[in-house]
């Protein structure tokens, strides 16, 4: 155990109601903001590894990752230098020009996918917006679909980010209230049912877009077979299937990919967050041959996608990925947590699931939410995130040290142990 962890450990507050620092930032940030977050009262401050530190000196081990943007801790040393290096050389050039970094970007991401063609953006939303017309596209131009009615296919439950079309394919109520209308040839299945999704397809359908593993839906992992049935079902109909790695791809699952725990290669692969090394939005679709030809110069573009800046730092992350061997580290670190928290004997706790270091765990509503779980985690200081209303996410970073992860399993553990003998008190 390193010397800043114990710090750290000895810090975590039991209570800690905001000081006048934080709370002066928490007012000007609710002032001057529009109220779409409802963050934790945590006011950071400073990053480094898996630690991080609020405005008033405290410490906490981050368990969430920024949503897994953050997956190889913050302010990588490594990935820190490369952005300054490219920044003093050259940072956005727009894609009218070539630039010496986005090239070698491009030839990393189709050796590490096994697809041949890369189309670089910024956020994660953005990427998804390009694979669906890149689908759409396809659909009409290549499979033959009618123009203006190609179909896109999405799940129950999927989270692809808040573009207007993507919420279009959304089931959570409130991520849709008020923002309509939204574009037609949008449709969902159940999630996890390989059989619902062959009786949806048409003739216009043009892809089925679906995540590896649901994140923002409560860390839901399919039944085994189903990505590799949804596949075949894909082929055998010529659907394009199209997965969104955004969360589960570069190592969170205890694989590069999610999808190839099934063993399969989908025709688009949408990459993000991590790929941002946790300091850049940096976000790419990587498709077949197929799919990619669609784009002809002026079809699609963005100013910011592709800089030289976000190419540099998006290397320099997938190099501390390769170094650090955090594919494998993610899967024993995972399995390992998996099998602590299942240790959790809790009426409280529903279920525990996951896979590499990408952890749910359910708590029962009729005994508690998550958020009030993820409050205390914060008082003993752990970053957490409720979804889903029952579900507090654990993905720390992926070189998160042994020790830290121990520390906060026996702090999961503890506070489960103190809930429980709250709830027979109130009995
Ligand atoms: C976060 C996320 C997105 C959206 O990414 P943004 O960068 O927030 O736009 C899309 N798909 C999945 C699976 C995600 O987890």
């Amino acid at each position: 155990m390193s010397n800043e962890s114990r710090a750290g450990r000895e810090a975590a507050p039991r209570n800690h109601p905001l000081s006048d620092v934080a709370a002066d930032l928490v007012g000007r940030e609710k002032a001057f903001g529009a109220n779409n977050y409802d963050p934790l009262p945590v006011v950071l401050t400073r990053g480094q590894g898996s630690w991080v530190s609020d405005v008033d000196g405290r410490r906490y081990l981050d368990l969430m990752s920024a949503y897994s943007a953050v997956s190889f801790g913050h302010s990588h040393p490594r990935i820190v230098a490369a952005l300054i290096a490219q920044a003093q050389q050259l940072g956005v050039t727009s894609r009218a020009y070539f630039n010496d970094e986005l090239p070698y970007l491009f030839e990393r991401l189709v050796r590490l996918t096994g697809l041949p063609r890369v189309l670089p953006a910024n956020g994660g939303a953005e990427a998804v917006e390009t694979a669906l017309k890149a689908a759409r596209k396809w659909g009409h131009k290549i499979k033959g679909i009618p123009e203006g009615r190609a179909e896109i296919i999405g799940c129950q439950g999927n989270f692809h980010g808040r573009t207007i079309a993507v919420i279009g394919l959304s089931t959570e109520p409130q991520y849709r209230d008020g923002f309509g209308p939204f574009p037609p040839g949008l449709s969902t299945v159940p999630y996890g049912d390989s059989d619902a999704l062959e009786r949806a397809i048409t003739p216009r359908t043009a892809a089925f877009l679906v995540e590896p593993i649901q994140g923002e839906g409560g860390i839901i992992v399919p039944p085994p077979g189903y990505l590799a049935r949804c596949a075949e079902i894909c082929r055998r109909h010529r659907v394009l299937l199209i997965c969104d790695e955004i969360q589960t791809g570069l190592g969170r699952t205890g694989r590069l990919l999610a999808c190839e725990h099934e063993g399969i290669t989908p025709d688009a692969v949408i990459l993000g967050k991590a790929l941002g090394g946790g300091l850049l939005p940096v976000s790419a679709v990587v498709g077949s041959d197929d799919l990619m030809q669609v784009f002809n110069p002026g079809d699609h573009g963005s100013t910011f996608g592709g800089n030289p800046l976000a190419a540099a730092v998006a290397m320099a992350a997938l190099d501390v990925l390769e170094e650090e061997k955090l594919v494998a580290r993610s899967a024993e670190l995972g399995e390992w947590l998996i099998g602590e928290l299942a240790d959790l004997k809790s009426h409280i706790v529903r279920d525990v699931r996951g896979r590499g270091l990408f952890v749910g765990i359910e708590v029962d509503a009729r005994y508690i939410t998550a958020r009030p779980v993820v409050d205390r985690l914060l008082a003993r200081g752990i970053l957490s995130k409720d979804t889903h209303g029952t579900v507090v996410r654990i993905a720390p970073p992926l070189n998160i040290s042994r020790d830290d992860l121990a520390w906060a399993v026996s702090q999961i553990h503890a506070l489960f142990r103190e809930l429980e003998a709250e709830l027979k008190r109130a009995a």
